[in-house]
């Protein structure tokens, strides 16, 4: 078994105590075997001196093969921007998608993210790009009722077929999905719920994203609030993972709490594309509801890094409520990695500890950004002071995809230049 080992860097290790301490990681093969003082023989050794190492970053809200409408689709309302995706969608081909997916899962490694959680049709084809770049992708079949999909057969049916398939993979791990209330009905969302019960998987879906979305289905339900319906037709629960969530109340917030759901919070997204009010954070995290964050697609963002939205994320909270203490740099560093996890049901990633995966970023810190760093500092200076130019190494189950700063998967050679359509 190969092993690495990261010598003297700055841990931040988001383990229960969110311990940082100077000290050395070995990794044997694909998992870590040894934290703390000891600078063990490996086959491998980086020198970690004047770097951060943190666990990979894990963005739970994507949609990584619309990465070829970078700058295609800006500055129009949401209404507009789905009709527009959704015209291009049903004229894709099997190539444009890898390819897309491609670019966007460099985008991420390059970033630091070592996981997503990806929503869309054809993940058995983002699938292998996730295999042929090897990072960990998390992959949500997205459904919505049959009359309304560009999808060939039933999506239930077709995400369920691909969650077979894929099962038990080393970086794959399938998943179903809900596109969103104004396209999926009861019976999708319910038979949708019956697939990841039955197949044991998370359940991902946009919720409660604009102020016009929650308008329109009050006006159609005569009063009822989207979240307080999937509420009372028994489909909120530990599995589902709601991306935005923006337009709930505090009873909605209570309604995802007591049915251990968690939040998918995607703010430069949701800034962008002018959702107009700010996901209740404080209520969310005050109230036990598990929140991570999320980069939505290159289209909304025009990012896929999770780095850009932890920053942008906070300072807006602050701001809304008048008060800088309404997050703090670990409540973020947490959104990233262990609340991410633990929305995604995973006990192996998200920590840098023994027995954990090997998912590391190492942050360079003598970067002018980041300098000065200490061990006092190391978090905040993650969360407001880096940016990807700061991400140097990037290790994903025990594999390095980035070192140095350089990208070395997805190799030059495996990299799409054209078809993306
Ligand atoms: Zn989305």
């Amino acid at each position: 078994m190969k092993s690495m080992l990261i010598r003297n860097a700055i841990i931040v290790s988001q383990d229960i105590n969110r311990s940082v301490f100077r000290g050395n990681i070995l990794i044997e093969g694909n998992r870590i075997a040894y934290t703390g003082p000891e600078e063990k023989g490996a086959d491998e050794i980086i020198d970690g001196t004047g770097s951060i190492a943190m666990p990979g970053m894990i963005n739970t809200h994507c949609h990584v093969a619309m990465t070829h409408l970078r700058g295609q689709i800006d500055d129009v309302p949401l209404s507009s921007f789905l009709e527009r995706t959704f015209k291009l969608d049903g004229e894709r081909t099997e190539k444009g998608l890898y390819n897309s997916a491609l670019l966007g899962i460099r985008e991420m490694v390059h970033s630091g993210v070592t996981s997503f959680l990806d929503l869309y049709y054809s993940e058995d084809v983002i699938a292998r790009a996730v295999e042929k770049a090897g990072i960990r992708g998390f992959l949500a079949w997205n459904t919505l009722d049959e009359d309304k999909t560009t999808q060939k057969g039933n999506p239930v049916k077709n995400a369920h077929h691909f969650i077979g398939e894929f099962r038990g993979r080393d970086l794959v791990t399938p998943a179903i999905g809900v596109q969103g209330i104004y396209v999926a009905g009861d019976e999708t969302y319910l038979s949708a719920l019956d697939v990841a019960d039955r197949e044991d998987t998370i359940i991902h879906g946009h919720l409660a994203e604009t102020r016009e979305e929650v308008y329109n289905f009050v006006k159609a339900s005569k009063g009822e609030r989207p979240i307080e319906h999937l509420s009372k037709i028994g489909f909120l629960g530990p599995r589902f993972i709601a991306a935005h969530s923006v337009w709930a109340t505090l009873n909605e917030v209570r309604l995802l709490s007591k049915a251990s759901a968690s939040v998918s919070w995607n703010p430069v997204s949701n800034a962008k594309l002018g959702v107009g009010g700010i996901a209740p954070i404080p209520e969310y995290l005050n109230n036990g509801v598990t929140v991570s964050i999320g980069s939505d697609s290159t289209a909304s963002n025009n990012s896929q890094d999770v780095i850009s939205s932890m920053k942008f994320g906070s300072i807006w909270v602050k701001n809304d409520r008048w008060n800088p203490a309404s997050t703090n740099a670990q409540m973020l560093l947490d959104m990233v990695t262990v609340n991410a996890a633990a929305s995604l049901k995973r006990k192996d990633i998200g920590v840098i500890a023994p027995g954990m995966l090997a998912d590391i970023v190492l942050m360079d810190a003598g970067n002018p950004r980041m300098a000065p760093t200490t061990i006092s500092n190391a978090v905040s200076n993650i969360v407001y002071s880096a940016d990807t130019s700061c991400v140097s190494d990037v290790i994903v189950n025990g594999v390095i995809l980035k070192r140095g700063g350089s990208l070395l998967r997805p190799a030059y050679e495996d990299l799409p230049f054209e078809d993306y359509n």
